[in-house]
């Protein structure tokens, strides 16, 4: 009986494991969004790409820059003043 329980138990978990495996692949839910198909924006200052979302957004004379810090960003901004 204990075997039984056991074996049961076993296939659980490999059918959990299997499964583990097999459904990030197959599920089309925006849930966790990885930094694969994200838009990548580069830094003007540091010439960093790095994903849209992480990036700071300023707007200089008109144009829309990203930045990958605040420092970058205040560097970039002192460097148009000259
Ligand atoms: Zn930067």
């Amino acid at each position: 009986m204990i075997k039984l329980i056991l074996l049961i138990l076993c296939g659980f978990v490999f059918y959990s494991m299997i499964s583990g495996l097999l459904r990030p692949k197959q599920s089309r839910k925006p849930k966790n969004r990885s930094n694969e198909g994200e838009i990548m924006v580069e830094d003007p200052q540091c010439h960093t790409y790095l994903p849209q979302s992480d990036a700071i957004k300023a707007n200089i004379n008109g144009q829309q820059y990203y930045f990958c810090s605040k420092k970058c960003l205040r560097e970039y901004k002192q460097a148009q003043k000259k």
